[in-house]
């Protein structure tokens, strides 16, 4: 029996997570549950899943949880903040954790259960984009096995022979005969729109994501192709990937969840219905294979395949984040921080959606102007650096 903490258990991952665990109940039992504010939601799960331990975000929101399971007479211990979420993260009974919170929130929590050694499935990108190669170090170190859920890097995984698999961050690519990695994605809602109808976009068009059903942050992120300019910098990390073996393809269908090239001219694609229990069933169970509930894909209800090059023009956000993986650590985490600022003023209406790539250009430009990549070794500068490019977020957003 496999045990389990969820960190995002309220979230969409943190739902199909659980959808997983009640297919196999012979296979995993949940200990603990984090999540940010949704004491409502928290409560309910805690009602199904009686984990040990039930962690929320604030004080409030814990005070709120408390309130509400006041009759249920349930022995879940609840508590709140960050050290919390890591203190169920590193739990000795716990052996897998499910990193899914969501944003630069889900950092301490997640490098908490990696320095415990416990088996990471990373689905919190932002953590990893954030800290790079100190998050890689630790993996190392502490010998955690991570396991990647982004559902690209999930296929890409999937698609590598065992030794990549057993050295992610370390691997290397050439020797095993891999010339590139294709990251693929939709293009989200907007991919036909005029570019200059952009600028009118609101909240709810943004996240009706065409293909998958997910959290608003990464629905939005996926409307800019953020998303996918995070992921070429997850993939970076996880695959030691070099700039010239990193592509990004647009497949509108989202059918290839990503593909690999070999140099004999093999390409490896994974395929699946648009649902991430299957790579989160598949990071549960490697390297075995469970139930995970999802329906079997039908080819000819797919019908047709397409590919585009991604267009610059329309997803500018893509191309600062490609071009922050290689300014370095600084301007990842600059990046991610500015992202997270301007998507969430985004959501509240209070920021054009075409703002987004320019509030997150300009606190670039300020960060790589006032800190150097080689300042940004240790987890108190990857921490200061996303302070600072917050606060000059902030700013540029009131002034
Ligand atoms: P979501 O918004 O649905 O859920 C986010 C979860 O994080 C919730 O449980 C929320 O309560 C929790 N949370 C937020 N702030 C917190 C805080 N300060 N402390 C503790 N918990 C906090 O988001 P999601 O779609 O489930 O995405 C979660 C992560 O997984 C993100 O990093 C996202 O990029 C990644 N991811 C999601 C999908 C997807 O299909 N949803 C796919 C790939 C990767
Ligand atoms: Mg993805």
């Amino acid at each position: 029996m496999h045990k389990l903490t969820i960190l995002g258990a309220t979230g969409s991952i943190g739902a199909s997570t659980l959808r997983v665990v009640e297919q196999n109940p012979d296979k995993y039992s949940i200990v603990a549950l984090a999540a940010g504010s949704n004491a409502k939601k928290m409560a309910e799960l805690c009602r199904q899943y009686q984990p040990k331990y039930a962690v929320m975000a604030s004080t409030e929101a814990e005070k709120q949880l408390r309130l509400l399971l006041d009759k249920d007479n349930l022995s879940t211990q609840i508590m709140s903040g960050t050290e919390a979420a890591s203190h169920v993260a590193e739990l000795d009974e716990v052996d897998i954790v499910m990193a899914a919170i969501v944003g630069a929130a889900g950092l301490l929590p997640t490098l908490a259960a990696v320095k415990a050694g416990k088996r990471v499935l990373l689905a919190n990108k932002e953590a990893l984009v954030m800290s790079g190669q100190i998050f890689i170090d630790a993996v190392e170190k502490h010998g955690a096995e991570l396991l990647p859920i982004d559902s690209e890097h999930n296929a890409i995984f999937q698609c590598m022979p065992k030794e990549i698999q057993a050295q992610l961050g370390r691997c290397d690519l050439h020797q095993h005969g891999i010339s590139e990695i294709l990251l693929t994605g939709s293009g989200g809602p907007f991919r036909y729109s005029d570019v200059d109808s952009l600028v009118n976009v609101t909240p709810a068009e943004a996240i009706a994501h065409p293909n998958w059903s997910m959290g608003p942050k990464i629905s939005v992120d996926s409307a800019t192709m953020m998303n996918k300019g995070l992921e070429y910098i997850e993939a970076k990390w996880l695959f030691n990937a070099q700039q010239d073996q990193l592509k990004v393809l647009v497949h509108p269908q989202s059918v290839i969840h990503s593909m690999v090239q070999y140099k004999d001219g093999s390409v490896l694609a994974q395929m699946g219905e648009q649902d991430m229990a299957t790579p989160i069933a598949y990071g549960m169970s490697y390297p075995n294979r469970i139930q995970s509930g999802v329906k079997a894909l039908n080819f000819a209800d797919v019908g047709e395949l397409t590919f585009m090059k991604p267009d610059f023009s329309r997803y500018p956000c893509l191309k600062l984040a490609i071009e922050a993986c290689y300014q370095g650590q600084h301007a990842t985490t600059a990046l991610n921080a500015a992202n997270e600022i301007a998507v969430d003023a985004f959501l509240k209406n209070q920021l054009r959606f075409t703002d987004i790539s320019a509030i997150t250009d300009s606190v670039l430009s300020k960060i790589d102007a006032s800190v150097s990549r080689y300042d940004v070794l240790d987890l108190e500068s990857v921490l200061e650096v996303d302070r600072m490019a917050r606060n000059y977020a902030a700013e540029k957003l009131s002034g």
